[in-house]
């Protein structure tokens, strides 16, 4: 049916064919994939169990004879009033004076429409002589793009079901069907457009909802198994001696956690596979030091590194820290937009040369004019900034070196297996031992002075402290009055007894740069900005982080402000300032007090505010899916990813069960072909 043109289903001509080509309908399955968007549905109920508000269906007896008031020129007002359970409800009917006809003082009429539970009335949508039993048939109602009427789509959907149902391929393989108690295909699309019980339309919900999860699935763990082809040469000759050593001079030993990701990341540097994997990490929990130890290890088989990394800044920082922790023969250069003229092509001659191990960099890196002598080894920090867009350029830019993404950014599982799905997932989900966690509170705007004073005794013991301004997304101008309100409003209540900077996205890089270093060697001791701080900053003896308007943030971007304090020995504490209208945002600051567990917050944010929100919605790279909810059909999702796995792992589609899923899937999605050998 995917090879029939809907044109050739009884009742669509050229014209509506048209109609329908524009909103993406152009063969039958294109139809009978075009699913309902909801579903109406009268059923009667006693007036104590009707919902203000809400459509409902009633039956009572017509009382006496409807008055009907005529305005304006053609329209009208009908009242009626009808006995329902021993009371009176008032039945108002608009523009249909005809009806009155129909309402027979004495017999009983069912009425639906919107129920009024104050006035104890209910605005006549459509109406019924006599009684109904039990309810009406439930009626699909289709999205009205492309001005096509609800009754036009249920009609031909009837006649394509009608005259394709032995057309219809089933794709799911039997042994799936029967192990989920999912309904055919068939009996699936008959009972999504036309379900004759909301039970039967859940089965043939939960049949699409996996049919369209694993159908993702496969495709994902396909571009994985492209992804991670095996390339001549890949396999690192690492000097696992020198790693050791170098692992002996850190002042702290690995925790597990990151002892796992290692060996997991080591595996894939020494196999002749190439890397893609995504190491996740809540702040601090020692990310850095796993890239460190291995891009050593990159090194010692004689090949260069490339570190990316979103901000200037942090190229900067990350330089700073690799110098300190790599071995003093390793050549560290860092090359980003600002490096400009000579210096530039002298770093950019270094990396052709090859003498040059560890360039570290932004974006720039990856332009076209930089070329390495030996790439070996990409490392992408705050991978979600970088988006799949970019995670796209490096596969066209023919970097076949290994890829390890970095996130501070703990992403719910049925995120990260849907958004990530192409990739290998490594985990650090523990932090290093003597962590002092964060203490946080929450307190309204009306005590911000005292706040402020209580910074300002932190500020006393040595130590220092953020303040975020609230986030404004629509304006750049408004952010930056406001991190300017604040400054101003802080040095009037400190009187010099403290030094404030500020930092907003309107400064140059140098500014920037600057202000940082001030705040980073103590010349700074409170640090006023807008988010710009946002990721990865690294001032261990910032003790305080203060959010005004903490409610604007979502959870997952308090919490990676939260990461900024809490890195030294000292306790930190997180003061979130708001007065959050819903309660939603009072839910919000409430869970913050609660808990410090990233991954805890991230699923609560996911409950909260949606998939889109979580890393914003242009750069999540999240695919819509048609029914699944990446929020409900968490254990679909399990499932289907699991079933994904199998499937693709043992080469299934030599398999005869899997071969209509496979030829379906390869009419939807271009793939090598040789990757299903
Ligand atoms: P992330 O990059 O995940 O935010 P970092 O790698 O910057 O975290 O580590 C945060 C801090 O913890 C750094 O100061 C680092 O030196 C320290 N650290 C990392 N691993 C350990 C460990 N296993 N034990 C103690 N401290 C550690
Ligand atoms: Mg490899």
């Amino acid at each position: 049916m995917n090879n029939i043109s809907v044109q050739e289903v009884n009742g669509v001509g050229p014209k509506l064919g048209e109609t329908l080509e524009q909103i993406g309908i152009q063969t039958v399955e294109d139809l009978l994939y075009y699913f309902p968007n909801r579903y109406d549905h009268y059923e009667q109920k006693p007036l104590h169990e009707l919902v203000h508000n809400e459509k409902v269906t009633i039956v009572g007896e017509v009382i006496h004879e409807p008055t009907v008031q005529f305005y304006q020129r053609k329209k009208s007002r009908m009242v009626v009033s009808l006995r329902v359970d021993g009371a009176v409800v008032k039945g108002v009917l608009f523009n249909r004076a005809f009806a009155k006809k129909h309402f027979i003082p004495g017999e009983k009429v069912s009425v639906n429409g919107k129920w009024d539970q104050h006035r104890l009335q209910i605005t006549i949508d459509n109406y019924k002589q006599g009684k109904i039993d039990g309810g009406s048939p439930i009626t699909p109602i289709y999205s009205s793009k492309g001005d096509i009427k609800n009754a036009q789509f249920q009609k031909i959907m009837k006649n394509a079901l009608s005259s394709c149902s032995d057309q219809i391929t089933e794709i799911i393989p039997a042994s799936y069907l029967e192990n989920y108690k999912l309904p055919n295909r068939t009996d699936g699309l008959e009972n999504i457009h036309f379900p004759s019980s909301f039970e039967q339309l859940k089965h043939a919900k939960r049949r699409f909802i996996y049919e369209e999860l694993l159908l993702f699935q496969i495709k994902m763990q396909l571009y994985r198994k492209r992804n991670r082809e095996a390339t001549e040469g890949n396999a690192n000759q690492i000097n696992m001696t020198k790693v050791k050593q170098m692992i002996e001079q850190f002042p702290f030993t690995l925790t597990s956690a990151q002892k796992k990701s290692l060996a997991e990341i080591f595996k894939d540097l020494q196999s002749p596979y190439r890397m893609n994997r995504l190491l996740q990490g809540d702040v601090g929990s020692g990310k850095t030091a796993v890239a460190v130890i291995s891009l050593y290890g990159i090194i010692t088989a004689g090949k260069q590194v490339a570190v990316m990394v979103p901000t200037e800044i942090l190229a900067e920082q990350h330089e700073e820290s690799l110098k300190q922790l790599l071995p003093d023969d390793v050549k560290v250069q860092r090359l980003t937009g600002s490096i400009k003229g000579k210096k530039r092509k002298e770093i950019l001659t270094e990396i052709k040369s090859g003498s040059c191990d560890v360039v570290i960099g932004t974006h720039a890196l990856i332009q076209d004019d930089v070329n390495f002598h030996h790439l070996g080894y990409v490392i992408i920090d705050e991978q979600h900034r970088f988006g799949v867009q970019q995670r796209n350029t490096l596969r066209e830019k023919g970097i076949l070196a290994d890829i390890l993404f970095m996130t501070a950014t703990p992403i719910p599982r049925t995120l990260s297996i849907t958004a990530f799905g192409d990739m290998d997932v490594s985990k650090i989900d523990e932090m290093p031992k003597g962590r002092k966690p964060v203490e946080t509170f929450w307190v309204k705007h009306n005590m911000f002075e005292r706040t402020v004073n209580f910074v300002y005794k932190e500020i006393k013991n040595g130590s220092q402290a953020y303040i975020i301004c609230p986030l404004i997304e629509e304006s750049d101008t408004l952010d930056i009055q406001n991190a300017l309100d604040l400054f101003n409003q802080l040095l009037e209540i400190l009187q010099g007894k403290a030094t404030v900077g500020l930092m907003h996205g309107r400064l140059t890089t140098e500014e920037k740069e600057q202000v940082m270093n001030d705040f980073a060697e103590n010349k700074v001791q409170i640090l006023v900005s807008t988010t710009v701080v946002e990721v990865g900053v690294n001032v261990p003896n910032a003790t305080v982080m203060m959010i005004q308007d903490a409610d604007r943030f979502g959870l997952s971007q308090l919490h990676q402000l939260r990461g900024r304090v809490g890195r030294g020995d000292k306790q930190s504490y997180c003061i979130l300032v708001a007065d959050p209208k819903g309660e939603t945002g009072k839910e919000r600051m409430r869970i913050m007090t609660e808990t410090t567990d990233g991954f805890v917050l991230a699923e609560r944010d996911l409950e909260l505010r949606g998939p889109g929100d979580i890393f914003g919605v242009k750069q999540s790279g999240l695919p819509e899916f048609k029914l699944a909810d990446l929020v409900h059909d968490y254990r679909a999702l399990e499932t289907a990813r699991a079933d994904a796995v199998e499937i693709v792992e043992n080469k299934r589609w030599k398999d005869s069960q899997y071969q209509s899923l496979f030829k379906y899937l390869l009419s939807q999605i271009e793939i090598d072909q040789h990757l299903l050998n």
